[in-house]
């Protein structure tokens, strides 16, 4: 098992309804720690850039829409195997397949609008960390 960070963002739908602490108990509970944490208005550019990967995607105006349309908490988490582990407890992009207790499951009203991001694989999230933090705002 390896000590390893993920890149973590809570949406726009988690700020608008004060839900971040809750979203945090849950990350925190997991034994995942907060090692790095901003609120911060994405700009759309920020988005666009972040979401390049599904920019042929039907959904990917309106997810940068959404993603611009408040607030977001970045983050980075800590812990053993925390890029699956916190895939884990977020649960299934479609919170109506999310798990029982899962972040989705219990917080999130729709596909698109589901609460949470967390980097699939190390590497992205290394891109994604550098994207929104710099080595001095990270303090394990
Ligand atoms: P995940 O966030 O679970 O890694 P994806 O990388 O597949 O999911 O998609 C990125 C984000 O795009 C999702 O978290 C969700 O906000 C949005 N999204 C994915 N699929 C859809 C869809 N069918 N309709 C609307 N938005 C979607
Ligand atoms: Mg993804």
């Amino acid at each position: 098992m390896a000590t390893e960070r993920t890149f973590s963002i809570l949406k726009p739908d988690a700020t608008k309804r004060n839900l971040t602490g809750a979203v945090n108990a849950v990350i925190e509970k997991a034994g995942l720690r907060i090692v790095g944490q901003r609120r911060i208005q994405m700009s759309q550019a920020q988005a666009e850039t972040f979401y390049a990967i599904h920019k042929e995607r039907p959904f990917f105006g309106e997810l940068v829409t959404f993603m611009t349309s408040g607030p977001v908490v970045v983050q980075v988490l800590e812990g053993e195997n925390a890029v699956a582990k916190y895939r884990e407890v977020m649960g299934a992009t479609n919170p109506a397949q999310a798990a029982e207790g899962t972040i989705r499951k219990t917080f999130s009203e729709s596909v698109g609008e589901n609460t949470v991001h967390g980097s699939d694989s190390v590497e992205n999230a290394k891109i994604e960390i550098a994207q929104f933090f710099q080595d001095g705002d990270i303090v394990g």
